[in-house]
């Protein structure tokens, strides 16, 4: 059986902890390794050798980290499907949309390969009278970052290629549900390059977050989870000292407007709310039908599903994969099962398909009727079932999205120009799309919800990213003639 490791100091190692987590291949039911949990000794030993590396990555130049990230970024350019390969085979998804994944990802990669131009301070000149005044942003040291099972390899290229660009050493401690794809990002940072210690991952679970969360050396945890996760982590790693960015969990509202056109936004529905199974952040998982778009929406969306392809992530004809885990499938097929009882009406029901093998399949699920108050409206189901809400005008779409407690991403589909802007500025959501289903932003601009989606003021990656890796210091600076030197106890003022 695979035995997957810890990476510490640049080399790999295995967990003496004795508790373990079997990792599956989710299209097939199997066990396909096993993943070392680590103890709170693994946990310090990673810390203490990212400590040691920051002692000479910290004050490496900006020459020389530059040329790294670029090799980095084209080995994994290289080894892009080697990376999807991975990815299908730990957590379902389908070999395209891994590509995808390890694709946006390595835009990432590459707003980090700019780092000269990130961390360019500023320079007033003569500021006071023979005084100049510059900022610079100096590395924090040791960052930790914890990362979801949903996202294995694009999640942590949030956060370590800025974390590592702007001088810090990382420690990642990824889902122990899928954890092995890291371990190809480490070999490359290797072969980049990277000195050892500088990028470190401990497998593990609570233990190890816990550990990360108080641990002295630690000076800032970027987290990307579930929300009562993310506050967790918010809270603990605030109450000891540390600067924290937790992204948590989404209910995303999809609106449909009268003019839109009807198949644009089916299409667009049915690919966010089912595409990798319905298990992103960023998902459609609600669509907010205003007036007469409900009826044609609710049929062109029907019509689409009996020809989706759900198989296992590996057969190029395969559209959607299995759920993460047989207790995840379970989960998202009762939201189905239980709809009826809270009033909502199943137009298409998943949980009738069934597949051979013991893979943890659902196929795709429709409701209508959906309301605020069922819990497949106040949950966050993340898999392949889209609700259905109706309301009569555009104020009750803008004020349900308001009401909801997450404020992720949201999206509007219409024809009309004026509408989408006045959505734009009414929404209460931090990432919104414009006849964009999924509007994951670019890498150099931040990725951050709202609400419940987010705990600290920090949004992840692009330009935020970059600002929370590294902080500020202004230099106050005068060379005067020591001639003219003399005694003044007033406060120090602009002359
Ligand atoms: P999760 O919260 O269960 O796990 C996330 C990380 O926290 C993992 O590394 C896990 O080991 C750790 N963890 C789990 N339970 C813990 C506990 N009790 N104490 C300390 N650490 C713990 O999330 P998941 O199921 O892996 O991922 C899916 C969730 O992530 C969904 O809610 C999804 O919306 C969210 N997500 C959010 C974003 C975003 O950008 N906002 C992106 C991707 C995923």
């Amino acid at each position: 059986m695979k035995q997957i490791n810890h990476i510490i100091g640049g080399n790999e190692i295995a967990s003496t902890s004795g508790r373990t987590s079997e990792v599956y291949n989710p299209a097939t039911g199997e066990v396909t390794a096993t993943v070392g949990l680590a103890s709170v000794e693994e946990v310090d030993s990673a810390v203490a050798a990212a400590k040691e590396a920051f002692e000479t990555w910290g004050t490496t130049s900006i020459a020389k980290r530059t040329a790294i990230m670029y090799r980095f970024r084209d080995l994994v350019d290289k080894h892009a499907k080697d990376f999807a390969a991975l990815l299908t085979a730990e957590h379902g998804k389908v070999l395209s949309d891994s590509l995808g994944e390890v694709n946006r990802g390595l835009e990432n990669i590459e707003y980090a390969c700019g780092l000269a131009e990130h961390l360019k301070g500023s320079f007033s000149q003569e500021a006071s009278t023979g005084i100049d005044v510059y900022s610079v942003r100096q590395p924090l040291g040791v960052v930790a970052g914890i990362t979801p099972f949903n996202f294995p390899a694009m999640v942590p290229m949030w956060m370590y290629p800025n974390a590592i660009a702007a001088g810090n050493t990382f420690v990642l401690k990824p889902s122990e549900k899928d954890p092995s794809v890291n371990l190809l990002a480490a070999e490359l940072l290797d072969k980049a390059g990277l000195p050892g210690g500088v990028f470190n991952i401990v497998q593990g679970d609570k233990v190890a977050v816990d550990r990360l969360l108080e641990h002295p050396d630690v000076m800032a945890v970027s987290f990307v989870g579930s929300t009562p996760i993310a506050r967790y982590v918010y809270t603990t790693g605030t109450d000891n000292g540390k600067r924290v960015q937790a992204l948590g969990g989404a209910k995303n509202h999809m609106v449909v407007l009268p003019d839109a056109d009807i198949g644009l936004a089916a299409d667009a529905a049915v690919s966010a709310g089912y595409g990798s199974a319905g298990e992103r952040c960023m998902a459609i998982s609600v669509i907010v039908a205003v007036g007469s778009a409900a009826d044609p929406l609710i049929e062109a969306i029907s019509q689409r599903i009996p020809d989706l392809a759900v198989g296992d992530g590996t057969d190029p004809a395969s559209q959607m994969g299995p759920l993460i885990t047989k207790e995840h499938r379970d989960r998202v097929a009762s939201f189905v099962t239980n709809a009826p009882a809270e009033g909502a009406t199943v137009i298409v029901d998943g949980t009738e398909q069934k597949f051979d093998g013991d893979g943890f399949f659902l196929a795709p699920s429709l409701l209508d009727n959906v309301t605020p108050g069922m819990a497949c409206y106040d949950q966050e189901i993340f898999g392949p079932v889209l609700g259905v809400v109706r309301v009569d005008t555009y104020e009750k779409a803008v004020k349900m999205i308001a009401d909801n407690p997450w404020g992720n991403g949201t999206a509007i589909f219409t024809r009309d120009g004026g509408a989408a802007r006045q959505f734009q500025v009414d929404v209460d959501a931090g990432m919104v799309g414009i006849n964009v289903p999924v509007p994951v932003p670019v890498s150099y601009y931040s990725f951050g919800g709202w609400g419940d989606s987010i705990f600290g003021d920090s949004p992840a990656y692009g330009p935020d990213g970059m600002r929370f890796y590294t902080k500020a210091k202004v230099v106050t600076s005068r060379w005067p003639d020591p001639a003219t030197s003399s005694i003044d106890l007033g406060f120090p003022q602009n002359v």
